[in-house]
């Protein structure tokens, strides 16, 4: 599938600009395993990157203007290279405005140059197309231009960058995307940035995300309230425990002997943040092990406490997961994301998805009246040169 999208970005190139690219850039989304909801409570998250990718193609021009072309939007954007960057409101040109804003703002120095694109990622179902946008576009310039950019850099260039467009995001997007390795799951400490491969060979399982396709506008203000509910539950074991400094060091018991001084919610945040944290290291212990059956366990634990204890669950994903934990082929399920919408991930035996995807479109189907999307994704490789 990919081999097709390069041609169709390197023809198109081509086309435009009537020379063959210099460099070819394949930028990846992003899956998460597990560790939902701890990136800001500092705990740590299991990402990897997939194989549904942002094609770009560059090439310098020789002149003080870049031209972007957006394929799959039939739309495009020029700019001056020594231009002060505005947000317009073309939301996509901002990711990059937001790139070559980040460059000026870190000293290095660009010129004109052309650049066409085009995508496998599903846009805004929680593949993180943004992050593959701005870290490929970042990667794509530091080859063209020899800024020698170290990739954790692009990483963190790439983040500011979609800060700089309006959405607080934590590190995992960029981070995932760039340091993605095929068949690895990365275990990133969200505090420090210390990051760990772990080898991710599902065996006889394979990944297959179900896109709800429902987006529900709870999501930003329940975001901040569960922010705030944690930060609220941390400060109270704090106070109580002298010996904690953040939820990490803290075990059930902990959570548990403190109910009676916290809210019925700030209590539940609690015990969701703390368990989670330890299923991230149970799940690194159970694929160091090739133990994929537990793998699966800890995914359902997961999201029975994002959606009891953490309520950032709803009916679409509820009936997602619910419904393929009765089906003895499928070995684990959570939604995948902030909540209140986007994709669950699943693990379903081999020989077995064709089955589970028709059974559970009718039923989602029926039940909601809403078409289920489906995303078969495999672990592969971060953002990288193409070499025809
Ligand atoms: P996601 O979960 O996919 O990252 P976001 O809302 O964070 O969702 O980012 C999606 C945005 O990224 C799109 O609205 C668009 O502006 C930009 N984008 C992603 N893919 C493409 C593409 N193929 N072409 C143009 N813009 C894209
Ligand atoms: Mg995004």
């Amino acid at each position: 599938m990919n081999e097709i999208l390069i041609h169709k970005t390197t023809d198109f190139f081509q086309q435009t600009f009537g020379s063959e690219p210099s460099k070819i850039v394949l930028s990846p989304g992003r899956i998460n395993v597990i560790g939902e909801h701890i990136d800001y409570n500092d705990g740590y998250v299991l990402p990897a990157a997939i194989d549904k990718i942002i094609c770009f193609a560059f090439e310098k021009n020789n002149s003080d203007t870049v031209k972007i072309v957006a394929i799959d939007l039939n739309d495009e954007f020029e700019v001056g290279i020594n231009d002060d960057q505005k947000q317009t409101d073309s939301v996509w040109t901002n990711y990059l405005r937001g790139v070559l804003n980040q460059l000026k703002m870190n000293g290095y120095s660009v010129e004109g140059f052309n650049c066409v694109f085009s995508s496998n990622i599903p846009v805004g179902s929680g593949l993180s197309s943004s992050a593959a946008l701005e870290c490929g576009f970042l990667f794509g310039l530091n080859e063209l231009f020899n800024l020698k950019i170290k990739p954790i850099d692009i990483a963190l260039m790439g983040q500011k960058s979609e800060h700089w467009v309006g959405i607080n995001c934590g590190i995992m997007d960029q981070f995932s995307s760039v340091m993605g390795l095929e068949n690895k799951v990365i275990k990133i400490d969200c505090k420090t940035l210390d990051f760990e491969y772990h080898d991710a060979n599902f065996s006889d399982y394979s990944l297959v995300l179900f896109d709800s396709n429902v987006k529900h506008s709870l999501m930003t203000s329940a975001y901040n309230e569960r922010r705030q509910q944690c930060e609220e539950g941390i400060a109270i074991i704090k106070n109580n425990y002298p010996e904690i400094t953040s939820f990490r060091d803290c075990n059930e018991q902990h959570v548990l002997e403190l109910q009676h001084v916290m809210s019925t919610n700030v209590f539940k945040r609690c015990l969701y943040v703390v368990k989670e944290i330890r299923r991230v290291t149970q799940a690194c212990d159970a694929l160091d092990k090739g133990d994929i059956e537990t793998l699966g366990k800890l995914m359902f634990e997961t999201h029975q406490g994002l959606s009891v204890d953490y309520e950032v669950s709803c009916v679409e994903l509820d009936f997602l997961v619910n419904t393929v934990k009765e089906v003895k082929s499928v070995i684990g399920s959570r939604l995948m994301g902030g909540g209140f919408g986007g994709c669950t991930i699943n693990l379903i035996k081999k020989g077995q998805e064709e089955n589970v995807k028709n059974k559970l479109s009718g039923l989602y189907q029926d039940e909601f009246g809403i078409e289920l999307k489906i995303y078969d994704v495999k672990i592969g490789n971060g953002t990288s040169l193409y070499i025809a």
